[in-house]
């Protein structure tokens, strides 16, 4: 097996995990994924693919998408009632209540700023995310700039109180130029914010390739509390808190992939029934979906 140099360390101690399809969209790619047993991340081996990640986003990619249908709109209901997987805690709930600038990069279809802003409609919002297809929850919404750009190439004077990356961080191929970056343009006492998923996780260890938020070829480099919070700190950033999302979704996703199920009904019955195993598995801090809070290291 070839030896594979770590993403973010920069250590060629690696050890090759597992090799995965696309299962979510189907395109003909395997991908390797590597651990690296010094700043614990998993990462994607660099091969041909990383430069043209972006042919793997289709014109359908779910998270650009507002899901419809009566179905889903009771699920959205009961989402709304206990939030899953961008709960806050209850100091960055403070500090948006305070804030006057928010910016969330690779917003998706806009769901957790629109939310936000509903809630304090007084700040300045800015959405952004590389594809024009995003944006669909607050297209039509006024007082959210929206900004269809590459991170990467964002160039601004502004200064951001709090800045949120939900599920992008694993999408992207220069992470640690993103936290750079993130760092000239938060506010000295402004919070940061990440979603992403953790390997050191239930899910993850029980499904492996058939993991839900494996997401290959699309997640690139994936975390766990050790190797995010390593990476932050060597980005100058302290970890305040870390949390474990109560969601279904990592394991309804990946029994949904492993059994190759379509039936809507079978699989909310099983979104009821691992409801509450989720919220067990987020005691047990083992949960596929971690929230992290930062701030700039001074
Ligand atoms: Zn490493």
């Amino acid at each position: 097996m070839k030896k594979e140099k770590c993403n973010l360390c920069g250590n060629d101690n690696c050890n090759y995990i597992l090799t995965a399809p696309d299962r979510q969209y189907k395109n003909k790619i395997l991908t390797k994924y590597y651990h690296c047993k010094n700043c614990d991340v998993f990462f994607q081996e660099k091969n041909e693919l990383s430069p043209n990640i972006k042919n793997f986003y289709n014109n359908d990619y779910k998270p650009h998408k507002i899901k419809s249908g009566k179905v889903q709109k009771l699920i959205n209901k009961f989402k709304n009632i206990f939030p899953q997987t961008t709960k806050l805690d209850r100091k960055a709930k403070k500090t948006i209540k305070n804030a006057k600038s928010i910016i969330d990069i690779g917003c998706g279809n806009g769901d957790f700023i629109y939310k936000i802003q509903q809630n304090y409609p007084q700040k300045m919002y800015y959405a952004l995310d590389i594809s024009p297809n995003a944006f669909n929850k607050i297209r039509d919404i006024k007082g959210i700039n929206k900004i269809v750009s590459a991170f990467t190439k964002f160039n601004t004077t502004k200064k951001f109180d709090v800045i949120t990356l939900w599920w992008y961080l694993e999408h992207s191929i220069t992470p640690e130029e993103d936290l750079i970056r993130i760092n000239k343009i938060i506010s000295d006492n402004g919070l940061l914010i990440i979603g992403v998923p953790n390997h050191k996780s239930i899910a993850r260890y029980l499904f492996k390739s058939f993991w839900y938020n494996l997401d290959a070829p699309r997640h690139i480099n994936i975390f766990s509390p050790k190797s995010i919070r390593k990476f932050l700190y060597k980005n100058n950033f302290l970890i305040e808190n870390i949390t474990f999302a109560k969601s279904t979704l990592g394991l309804v996703g990946s029994i949904k992939q492993l059994l190759n199920l379509n039936n809507k009904l079978l699989i909310i019955l099983l979104e009821v029934i691992f409801f509450p195993i989720s919220i067990i598995i987020s005691w047990l801090k083992i949960s596929d979906l971690i929230i992290i809070y930062a701030r700039k290291n001074k």
